[in-house]
């Protein structure tokens, strides 16, 4: 599908500097647009005549916009300018961008690690999650909820080890490097959590285990968020 990014003519680059497909708009498209928006529902006649144009000269235009989803033809009544676009470009934008393109280094740690060296960590690395592997692979998480639950039970924390507090695989939410960063936001909602492990597939005697090659947390999402306003 394309990626019509009308409302950004000058890159063609998306956040991570990757190149998109985009269509530039030409001003007689952009003044179709504004036309349509202003005057909806309006036929192609109307269009050519407010333009000093033929309809034959239009078609190739309007052929354009609805075939991008900018503008709708509805039959017998004219041309809409489609609300579902301005959706869509933002979806195929976000689909487009990759989490291994926007992951950053998650913090690793082992199941023995103790609860007060897993807070340590936390803050020594200004994380909120940390993941937690066993022989390189991904085995849980722990998260400052977790770690505020065991410390107000009034457990010695120097001596309970992480691995005993901590969510366990299977039901460790995670990412493939080739998931979109819509599939992320999209985990990170519908699990109501922080932060998602990115993971490539190892196999040992046939049984597929989880290396963890980065992380994607509300933190990336939100810097992408600043880069995209920023880009434009
Ligand atoms: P916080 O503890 O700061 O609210 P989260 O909302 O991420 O952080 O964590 C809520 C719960 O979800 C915690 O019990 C944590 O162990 C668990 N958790 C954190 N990350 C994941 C993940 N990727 N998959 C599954 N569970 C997770």
């Amino acid at each position: 599908m394309l990626n019509v990014i009308h409302y950004n003519k000058n890159s063609n680059r998306n956040v991570t500097g990757k190149r998109v497909e985009t269509i530039k708009l030409t001003d007689r498209q952009e003044e179709i647009i504004r036309l349509v928006k202003e005057k909806q529902p309006i036929t192609s006649e109307k269009i050519a005549g407010s333009l000093s144009l033929t309809r034959a000269a239009l078609r190739p235009d309007l052929a354009i916009l609805t075939m991008t989803g900018i503008l709708e033809a509805r039959p017998k009544v004219g041309y809409v300018y489609s609300k579902k676009p301005s959706y869509s470009i933002i979806y195929d934008y976000l689909k487009g961008i990759k989490a291994g393109e926007v992951m950053s280094k998650p913090v690793m740690v082992s199941e023995e690690c103790t609860v007060y060296d897993g807070i340590v960590h936390l803050f020594l690395n200004d994380v909120g999650t940390l993941f937690i592997q066993s022989e390189g692979c991904l085995v849980g998480a722990v998260s400052r909820k977790d770690f505020l639950k065991i410390a107000i039970g009034g457990t010695d924390i120097h001596k309970v080890p992480i691995g005993i507090i901590m969510t366990r695989m299977p039901n460790i939410i995670y990412l493939k490097p080739e998931d979109s960063i819509y599939d992320a936001a999209r985990k990170i909602i519908d699990h109501q959590i922080d932060s998602l492990p990115v993971v490539e597939s190892v196999f040992e005697d046939d049984v597929e285990q989880l290396k963890v090659i980065g992380k994607v947390s509300k933190t990336n999402l939100t810097n992408l968020l600043i880069k995209m306003s920023e880009n434009g």
